[in-house]
């Protein structure tokens, strides 16, 4: 092999931070308080991540060693996203939405020694306490009660001791960097291990005009937590290109949302369909102004065409659909339509899962068969690249993997282009007759009827077809929608066979840690006679 000339040099978020540092000093990391907002620029925040370091160094931290954070979207958040890689240890970021008995197996599965924790969190993590046995210490951010955690150390008063020019070390890309667990929707969450060099490499891909396109002119709000998939690549993201950070803090209901977006004036936003879904209602009845935001990112499920309708025709906002999964760190797919489309066809293209990304290799496959990319062969994803998880920590999985590929579980079409479209989770499939029925069409056309709210399809034995769907849905308060209408609605709409005639009218979809819907619970509902169903032919 003839060697090259270049340089070799290690890619590492270290290397992002002394960039942002350096070059935007001056952009501003900005978090709601509920009424105002207190704001540091990024010379001010480096100061400070490099006294969190020293302060780390100080109590023992180590190379790495495992710290916990379990916070809010915020400034020490994303101080501790740069001090504790950087320094050599492990991020892992905790989800402040897991039920008790899974968030203490993950902080003990990864051998967490400290954890950073809010102080409007600590009643939260008090519940786990006794349960832990590697942690050491718990650091608090603000100074609220936090004597159910026993004796803690407060994070101002460490930082307060430091001084900045902290000695970072030079590190190996391969190391890992930072830590997240899935959301375990079947048997334990499952640990995925970031190295640098992935979250650099994943940086430059989310910056890229084919992706976000970020520049020092945008200021970022990632609605989407920051322990949920590295909040999509934001934090990193922002720090290369200059855009100004916007965090919300505890502050996640719509209407703060909205008066944040209004008074900072975000050009960019990112979140879950749940999420754009209360904002749009709250909209309805509420003055809103969205006209700051050039685009908003959604996914993490199928994003309805419905919401992406109405937030264009009400607000003149485009939300652009992104898919990958906390294994893909996450970005993998962005639906933006092919050059060349008419506008009124825009929203076809849309409305795919997304077009599958440079540095992420896709096969569709049946079994052991590859399928052809022709937009009709529908097979289960596999993907595979520089940013993608090739296994879980401290766990084997075998069914995860196949041939060094990771098997996504979800089951979809790809076309000759690269677009993929995703018809199911392989747990949510739905056969009735020998046929697939697709949930997530199902559910996105019942979204589109301007009475409901919210719907989500489960498979139910049936004796004549095995499996047949059912609708449970929301609709809007005092509304009269009745089973009838709805199947009338999909009439023209769905292939008849797909029509449901059992439907569930609920209060709300059950939603999982990271506000997705959560079939798994509504399906133990059905199993134990607590939805009532009405049957409509
Ligand atoms: P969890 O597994 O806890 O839901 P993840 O966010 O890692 O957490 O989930 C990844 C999964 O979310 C993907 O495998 C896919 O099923 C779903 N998903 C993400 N984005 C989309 C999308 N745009 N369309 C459909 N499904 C999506």
């Amino acid at each position: 092999m003839m060697p090259s000339t270049m340089q070799d040099r290690p890619l590492t978020i270290t290397e992002i931070f002394k960039y942002g540092r350096k070059v935007y000093a001056d952009s501003q990391v900005v978090t709601f308080m509920g009424d105002d907002s207190r704001r540091a620029t990024f010379a001010e925040v480096a100061d400070r991540v490099e006294k969190l370091a020293a302060a780390l160094t100080r109590l023992g931290l180590q190379a790495d060693d495992r710290v916990g954070t379990f916070c809010w979207n915020n400034q020490e958040h994303l101080e501790a996203y740069f001090a504790i890689p950087c320094m050599g240890a492990v991020l892992h970021t905790l989800n402040l939405r897991l039920f008790p008995e899974q968030l203490s197996y993950i902080i003990n599965h990864a051998a967490d020694r400290f954890i950073i924790v809010d102080d409007s969190l600590v009643p939260l993590l008090a519940r786990v306490v006794k349960d832990l046995t590697t942690v050491e210490k718990f650091i608090v951010v603000g100074n609220g009660d936090a004597t159910a955690l026993g004796d803690v150390l407060r994070y101002e008063d460490l930082l307060e001791a430091e001084q900045t020019g902290f000695p970072w070390p030079e590190l190996d890309e391969r190391q890992a960097a930072a830590m997240c667990y899935t959301s375990g929707t079947t048997g334990n969450p499952k640990g995925v291990v970031y190295s640098h060099r992935s979250n650099y490499l994943h940086s430059f891909g989310a910056c890229s005009a084919s992706t976000f396109g970020f520049n020092e002119n945008d200021k970022i709000l990632p609605i989407v937590p920051m322990f949920h998939a590295n909040a999509w690549g934001l934090p990193y993201a922002t720090w290369m290109s200059g855009a100004d950070f916007l965090m919300p803090n505890r502050f996640l209901q719509a209407e703060p949302l909205c008066k944040f977006i209004a008074d900072e004036r975000p050009t960019f936003s990112g979140a879950v369909p749940t999420i754009w879904n209360d904002i749009l209602r709250y909209a309805e009845d509420n003055p809103v102004d969205f006209s700051s935001l050039r685009m908003i990112i959604c996914g993490g499920s199928a994003v309805p065409r419905s919401l992406m309708e109405k937030f264009e025709q009400r607000h003149n906002v485009r939300i652009i659909q992104a898919w990958g999964m906390t294994e893909t760190s996450p970005l993998a797919a962005i639906a933006y339509p092919p050059t060349g489309c008419p506008p009124e066809e825009e929203m076809e293209w849309r409305v795919k899962t997304g077009r599958i990304k440079m540095g992420v290799e896709l096969r569709l496959m049946d079994g052991d068969r590859e399928l052809p990319w022709d937009g009709e062969s529908v097979g289960e994803i596999e993907v595979r690249g520089v940013w993608i998880t090739g296994a879980y920590y401290g766990d084997d999985a075998p069914e995860k993997f196949h041939e060094g590929w990771l098997k996504t579980g979800d089951v979809g079409t790809v076309n000759r282009q690269g677009y993929i479209q995703i018809t199911d989770r392989s747990k949510d499939v739905i056969k009735s007759g020998g046929e697939w029925i697709s949930t997530v069409e199902l559910e996105n056309t019942i979204m589109g009827h301007p009475e409901v709210i919210e719907a989500a399809v489960i498979g139910v034995p049936d004796d004549k077809w095995d499996e047949r769907p059912l609708a449970c849905v929301v609709i809007k308060q005092g509304s009269h929608t009745s089973a009838e209408q709805l199947r009338d609605y999909l009439s023209d709409k769905v292939a008849k066979w797909w029509i449901p005639e059992r439907w569930s009218f609920i209060n709300e979809v059950p939603k999982t840690s990271v506000g997705k819907f959560d079939k798994k619970v509504l399906r133990a509902r059905r199993e134990h006679g607590e939805l009532e169903i009405v049957e409509a032919k």
